[in-house]
């Protein structure tokens, strides 16, 4: 079994497009959205949710109003001003955590003299398996204001690598985050390669470099494919000879071509959308990825 993950330097440069696309070639495989923070994969792939499950990651304190004496000790220990003395309905004074602004460190609540203070476990997302057109999907949902994308990410990976060995699959079809930011580090893990997609322009290889350097970091094998080259061909020229010189295997190219830009407005993949030059070159780079497989 194969693990893949399509990553760019930034969003925007077709990563999901490409992703989508090998959901539609790949024979028994199993997607999943590793780009948690703005998961776009499910727009194309339509899930139908069969099973939902909480994300819960760290704490935050909470004031037990019926405990609490109004002693004041929580708010003098607060570093994050997260202890707001406001008034209930009753015009009376009352301590509550502002739970945006609390980092759930706990000293409040081992300062507290009555034990009126609890720490409790963060709902900060969901994450689901579901069945889509193209076979199983693993993704997930961060709450808004939410941290921890990297602990979500490596979870959906986890559940995406245990449906994988259970079912027998070829393929885990990974849709990492854009950057290189923790995301995109957690999605690296345990993975066989990297593939890098970026747009001919200076600022897209500048970004494409930063998240390769990433990649090699980690000793990863990583590939690179220049999506719209024949928007600016001296650049894409200038990108071919940066794979050249850094030794990164260049595996294709893709023009821009209209029926992208049909395809997702019809909610389709480039495969199904059934024609077009970017549908014809999608197809040969996944042949090559295959090939290199059986070698
Ligand atoms: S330290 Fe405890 S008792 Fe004192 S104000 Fe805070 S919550 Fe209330
Ligand atoms: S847990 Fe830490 S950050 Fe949160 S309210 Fe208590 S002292 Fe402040």
């Amino acid at each position: 079994m194969k693990q893949i993950v399509i990553i760019s330097g930034k969003g925007g440069t077709g990563k999901t497009v490409v992703t989508g696309a090998f959901a539609s070639l790949a024979k028994n495989k199993i997607m999943a959205d590793c780009d948690v923070d703005a998961a776009d994969l499910h727009l194309l792939l339509k899930p139908e949710i069969k099973k939902r499950h909480e994300f819960k990651s760290g704490v935050t304190a909470f004031i037990d109003k019926e405990l609490c004496s109004q002693c004041g000790q929580c708010v003098q220990v607060c570093r994050f001003s997260a202890v707001e003395i406001g008034k209930n309905v009753s015009g009376e004074k009352e301590f509550t955590i502002d739970p945006i602004a609390c980092e759930g460190c706990a000293f409040c609540s081992f300062v507290c003299p009555t034990e009126a203070i609890k720490m409790e476990e963060n709902i900060s997302g969901e994450w689901y398996i579901s069945d889509t057109r193209f076979g199983p999907f693993v993704h997930a949902r961060l709450g808004i204001a939410s941290e921890n994308s990297g602990k979500l990410v490596a979870l959906v990976k986890q559940k995406a690598k245990e449906l994988a060995e259970k079912q027998n699959c070829d393929w885990i079809i990974i849709d990492g985050a854009p950057g290189i930011g923790c995301p995109v580090i957690a999605s690296l893990s345990g993975i066989d390669y990297a593939l890098v997609i970026t747009e001919p322009t200076l600022s897209g290889l500048h970004d494409a470099d930063r998240v390769i350097q990433v990649v090699k970091h980690f000793k990863i094998s990583v590939r690179l494919i220049i999506n719209k080259y024949d928007l600016n061909k001296e650049m894409t020229e200038k990108i071919e000879e940066y794979c050249k010189n850094n030794n990164i295997p260049l595996v294709g190219k893709i023009s821009f071509d209209e029926s992208m830009v049909k395809a997702i407005i019809e909610g389709k993949t480039i495969i199904e959308y059934g024609y077009g030059k970017a549908r014809e070159e999608i197809t040969a780079i996944w042949d090559t990825l295959q090939k290199e497989e059986q070698k």
